[in-house]
């Protein structure tokens, strides 16, 4: 299970330096790589726009 970031997303690039495993990549909406992911919640504890949710 990993985490996806929804539409919420603004782009801010509060997540991108959170994550331990590189996972997140930036874009006019963030996306996070299911493959990298471990599922361990840092970006969503720290979004503003409260974007990032399990999948
Ligand atoms: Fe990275 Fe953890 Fe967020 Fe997964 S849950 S994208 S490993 S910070």
């Amino acid at each position: 299970m990993a985490y996806v970031i929804s539409e919420d997303c603004v782009a801010c690039g509060t997540c991108i330096d959170e994550c331990p495993q590189g996972a997140i990549s930036e874009g006019a909406q963030y996306s996070i790589n299911p493959d990298l992911c471990i599922d361990c919640g840092s970006c969503a504890s720290v979004c503003p726009s409260e974007a990032i949710h399990e999948g």
